[in-house]
């Protein structure tokens, strides 16, 4: 949790209205990102990616959004709120959707804001009106047929009514992009129509755009409402009316994305997920998050001995980012640095690891063809005399296929752990949880034999059969069927050959899939 962040002494306290960009967190502009890195309190109602939250680990969290009985809290609340977090002198970033002048009520807290003396800058953000469109395959403004866009809310007004000028609108001849309307769709189209508009002008509907969850509903003036409606689309969603929407059809490059419709569980531990995420996202995918590993590094302290005897050792081999690290700190600790291991071989187990090393100015001397123990035993044993040591710096649950193939060839092998690998079912966030129990992943990678133990145990009820899984290297397979998942296994240990086997799979799977969508 998040303790109650003090202010800067000396620094006034200033209020940001940021954009937040319409889901994708690629959208997130460089200063809103700056900001959220360095405030003390943060501001925010409903957020259609959560994980911005993840870019402000240090500031307080207040949450303005709808709560018991879905009641938003008042607007003069959130102004209150921001002016008084800004007169007691805290950095304060106000989070929402889009960009906050697009119906985001920004105008609003920014006259009151003025009205107090606090200082205050605004963040225009990509708003949802013209990125839900772009993903979706539609182009606002078109040369040849559309001339204006314009932006307008369904919402009502107080006395209930909508107050649009059909008239207007029906005449103006542009792109018609209707925000918080999802529910008035029906009313809006039927005063279109009335108005004198084509009811075959095209139309869309684009739900959750930006995000992998996005859904376009292709139709037509006269048809859209029924057609959202029969398609259960719900909010957020954007209604686009107008000649663009026709260009979908061509211009959809979100949809056509080789791991869209995909929801993929990624397991690998928190600090670590980064990559294969962004991999799989890139590529379509809607990717729930699942650490069920924790690595623990052990106290450097206590491996100075193993340090100042490393040198006794003809090869030192490391199988993971973590042992890469972990030397590192340990090398430190006694005082030493990278020359410390001149003379000695060392060997890397994956890619990955490798060029740890070389973040470190070490260039292993030996990266087995196939990442695997018994690969790198074998590769090993070759290059060394009989009696020669080797120290293994790994996890204290590293596969015994490695040492017992090296002991088999006549070497001695020091098998130091320097961290642990801890399963931690219950670190997996609520919501990703729920969603693995409900049975939305349709897939799961494994990045480890411990990965796959580790998932196991957090989500015991799960038919293991009915999941299929995507393995990094034959061990982690292993531990993986043992678990009763059936598996696939990357042709190379490197999180590049998984998506690409990630993608195989899923090809095959969705081909054999009935198709969704209406
Ligand atoms: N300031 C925001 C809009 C706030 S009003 C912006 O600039 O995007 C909220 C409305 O925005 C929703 O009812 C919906 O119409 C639209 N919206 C927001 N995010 C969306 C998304 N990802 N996909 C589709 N519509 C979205």
């Amino acid at each position: 949790m998040p303790t109650e962040a003090r202010p800067t002494q000396g620094t006034s306290g200033s209020v940001a209205l940021v954009g937040a960009g319409p889901g994708d967190l690629g959208l997130l502009t460089r200063r809103a990102a700056e900001l959220l890195g360095r405030c003390d309190v943060v501001v925010y109602d409903r957020l259609i990616n959560d994980e911005l939250l993840g870019l402000c680990p240090q500031a307080r969290r207040v949450y303005v959004g709808k709560r018991v009985a879905c009641h938003p809290v008042p607007q003069h609340e959130i102004n209150q709120i921001l002016v008084r977090e800004g007169l007691a002198g805290r950095r304060v970033v106000r989070l929402k959707g889009g960009d906050p002048y697009i119906f985001g009520r920004g105008g609003e807290e920014a006259r009151e804001l003025a009205a107090a003396g606090v200082p205050f800058e605004v963040v225009p953000g990509v708003t949802s009106a013209v990125a839900a469109l772009s993903y979706a395959g539609i182009p606002a403004t078109d040369r040849t047929c559309a001339a204006s866009v314009h932006f307008v809310t369904g919402h009502r007004r107080e006395n209930g009514e909508l107050g649009m000028d059909f008239d207007a609108l029906a005449r103006v001849g542009g792109t018609l992009v209707f925000m918080m309307a999802v529910s008035t769709t029906p009313e809006i189209t039927r005063g279109l129509l009335a108005a004198g508009m084509d009811p075959s002008t095209p139309a869309a509907m684009v739900e959750r755009g930006t995000t992998a969850r996005q859904r376009r509903v292709d139709a037509t003036l006269a048809t859209v409402a029924d057609a959202s409606r029969d398609a259960g689309v719900a909010s957020p969603a954007i209604l686009v009316v107008g000649e663009v929407c026709a260009l979908a059809e061509t211009l959809d490059w979100y949809d056509k994305l080789p791991l869209r419709g995909l929801t993929v569980a990624v397991t690998r531990p928190a600090d670590r997920m980064g990559t294969l995420t962004r991999h799989l996202r890139e590529l379509g995918a809607d990717v729930i998050e699942a650490p069920c590993i924790e690595t623990r590094p052990v106290p450097s302290e206590t491996l100075v001995g193993t340090i100042e005897g490393l040198r006794e050792h003809a090869w030192v081999v490391l199988t993971s980012t973590v042992g890469v690290r972990c030397l590192f700190d340990a090398l430190h600790c006694a005082g030493r640095d990278a020359r410390w291991l001149a003379g000695v071989g060392v060997a890397a187990i994956g890619s990955a690891t490798a060029d740890e090393l070389r973040r470190h100015q070490i260039e292993p001397d030996l990266v087995p063809d196939v990442f695997d123990g018994a690969h790198l035993a074998a590769d090993i044993a070759a290059r060394s005399r009989a009696g020669e040591r080797v120290l293994l710096f790994r996890s204290a649950i590293g596969s015994p296929e490695l040492s017992e193939g090296l002991v088999q060839a006549g070497l001695v092998v020091d098998d130091v752990a320097c961290y642990e690998t801890v399963l931690v079912g219950d670190a997996v966030d609520e919501h990703e949880r729920a969603r693995i129990e409900a049975g939305d992943a349709l897939l799961v990678t494994f990045t480890s034999a411990s990965t796959a133990d580790g998932f196991a145990k957090a989500f015991p009820e799960l038919d293991a059969a009915n999941l299929p899984a995507v393995c990094i290297g034959p061990m982690c397979a292993a531990a993986a069927r043992a678990h009763g998942f059936s598996c696939e296994v990357s042709a190379r240990a490197t999180i590049d050959s998984l998506v690409e086997a990630v993608v195989a799979r899923w090809r095959e799977l969705r081909g054999s899939m009935v198709p969704e969508r209406p």
